[in-house]
C-alpha cells in the first residue's frame, strides 16, 4: 500500500539521535534552545517554544491567549479535532465558523458573523497546507481586538503574500508528527513575536514553574516557584537534535512535495469527475496534503466506493477531516450538528487526500494517477 503520508528519516538523523544519547542531557538541554532558534530563523519569528507534541503547543497557545471558562474561540470545522479540544481544554467555548467553498480555509465572512462580546480568539487553520486569508483575519481580529492564532499543523515552509507561515498572526503552532512536513516523532512548537507570551508558553509547558532545571544548576540554585499551574508538555533533546536535521531538509523536501502536486494538477486538470482544491495566486502552498472532491454528478462515482476501490488496489487514499462539529463529543457537550456548517458538511462526502510525501517515487505518483484513470473510465 502506498501511504497517503510518511516520513523520510536517513542516517544524518540518526547519528544526531545517537550523539544526544552520548551526552549528559536527554530531556531539556541545549538541543532544545538551538532547534527553537533554527525554526524561528527560518519562519522569521522572533520567539519559539518547543512542546511535546502538536496538540500541546496549540493547549499552551490558549493558555497564552487567556482563555478561560466561557471565553468563546472561532475556528473551522475542517481541521483535526485537537485544534477544538485545545480550547475546551482550557474551559472555553468552540465556535465553529463554515469555511470557503474553493479552498476550504476559515471563510472570514463567516468568522465575523460569529463574533460577540465572548470572543477572545480566532484559529485560522492553514488546511492541506494552505495559508489562510491572513490580511482579513487579522483585519477582523484587530477590529474586535481577539487574538489571531494559526493552527499551522499543515503548513510549515508555506508563505502568504511572500511572508512565511509562522510569523502572520499572533502565534502559530506547528506539529512534528511523523505525517507532517518535518518530525520529531511527536512534537510542536509556538513561534511568536511577543516576549511575554513567549514566556507564558514557556511557564506552561513546565509545570507553571519560573526557571527550568538547567538554568537553576547553572545559577547554583534549589530555589524555584510554581506561579501557575502548568503541564509537563516538555521535548526532549534528543528529538530537537532530530528536529534539526530534519529542519535542514525541508527545502528539499518542500520541492518534492510541490513537484508531486505539479504532477497530479497535470493529470487532474483533464479528468472529469477529479477536482482538485483551489489554490489561492498570493500563496506558497506547503502540500502536505493534496486534496480532491470527487464530483458525485460525474460518471456516477460516489466517493466512498471511489476511496475503497483505491484502497484495494493498494493505494492509501484517506479522507481529511470529518467536520470536528459532528463528532458525538461536540454534538453531546456543545449541541452542534448537521446543518451548522453546510459548506464544510458538503464537502466532507466528496473529499479524497491522495499520497503525497518526500520519499514517495515518481513511479509510485504515476500508479496513483493511472489507477484512478482506469477506475473512473470503468
Ligand atoms: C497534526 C495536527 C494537529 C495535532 O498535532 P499532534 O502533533 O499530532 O498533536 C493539530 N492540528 C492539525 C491541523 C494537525 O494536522
Amino acid at each position: 500500500m502506498i501511504p497517503y503520508s510518511r516520513q523520510f528519516v536517513d542516517e544524518d538523523d540518526i547519528q544526531a539521535v545517537i550523539e544526544v544519547l552520548r551526552s549528559d542531557w536527554l530531556t531539556t538541554g541545549p538541543k532544545v534552545s538551538e532547534f527553537e532558534g533554527a525554526v524561528c530563523d527560518f519562519v522569521g519569528a522572533t520567539h519559539a517554544v518547543a512542546v511535546s507534541s502538536g496538540t500541546a503547543a496549540l493547549h499552551a497557545a490558549m493558555y497564552a491567549v487567556g482563555i478561560g471558562p466561557g471565553d468563546e474561540v472561532i475556528l473551522p470545522p475542517v481541521t483535526f479535532c485537537a485544534t477544538a479540544n485545545s480550547v475546551v481544554f482550557q474551559g472555553g467555548i468552540p465556535v465553529f465558523a463554515d469555511v470557503d467553498h474553493d479552498t476550504l480555509l476559515l471563510d472570514p465572512v463567516k468568522v465575523e458573523e460569529k463574533i460577540t462580546e465572548r470572543t477572545k480568539a480566532i484559529i485560522a487553520v492553514d488546511f492541506a497546507g494552505q495559508p489562510c486569508d491572513y490580511d482579513k483575519l487579522r483585519e477582523i481580529a484587530n477590529r474586535h481586538s481577539v487574538a489571531l492564532v494559526a493552527d499551522a499543523c499543515h503548513a510549515l515552509g508555506a508563505e502568504y503574500e511572500g511572508h512565511r507561515v509562522g510569523s502572520l498572526a499572533d502565534m502559530t503552532v506547528f506539529s512534528f508528527h511523523p505525517v507532517k512536513h518535518i518530525t520529531t516523532g511527536e512534537g510542536g512548537i509556538i513561534t511568536t513575536g511577543d516576549p511575554e507570551r513567549a514566556k507564558r508558553l514557556r511557564l506552561f509547558r513546565n509545570h507553571g514553574i519560573a526557571t527550568d532545571f538547567r538554568e537553576r544548576e547553572s545559577q547554583g540554585s534549589w530555589f524555584y516557584e510554581m506561579v501557575d499551574l502548568g503541564y509537563n508538555y516538555r521535548i526532549t533533546d534528543f528529538q530537537c537534535a532530530l528536529g534539526i536535521t530534519q529542519l535542514r531538509k525541508l527545502p528539499k523536501f518542500l520541492e518534492r512535495r510541490y513537484e508531486i502536486a505539479a504532477r497530479y494538477d497535470e493529470a487532474f486538470a483533464g479528468l472529469p469527475g477529479i477536482n482538485p482544491i483551489a489554490v489561492r495566486p498570493d500563496v506558497f502552498h506547503a502540500y502536505h496534503l493534496y486534496v480532491v472532491r470527487v464530483d458525485p454528478g460525474a460518471l456516477g462515482i460516489d466517493r466512498a466506493a471511489f476511496f475503497t476501490n483505491l484502497r484495494e488496489k493498494g493505494i492509501g487514499v484517506n479522507v481529511h477531516y470529518i467536520p470536528v462539529h459532528l463528532h458525538p463529543f461536540y454534538r453531546e457537550k456543545f449541541l452542534t450538528g448537521p446543518g451548522l456548517c453546510p459548506v464544510a458538511e458538503t464537502a466532507y462526502e466528496q473529499i479524497l487526500s491522495l499520497p503525497l510525501f518526500p520519499g514517495m517515487h515518481d513511479e509510485d505518483v504515476d500508479k496513483v494517477i493511472k489507477t484512478m484513470q482506469r477506475l473512473l473510465s470503468q
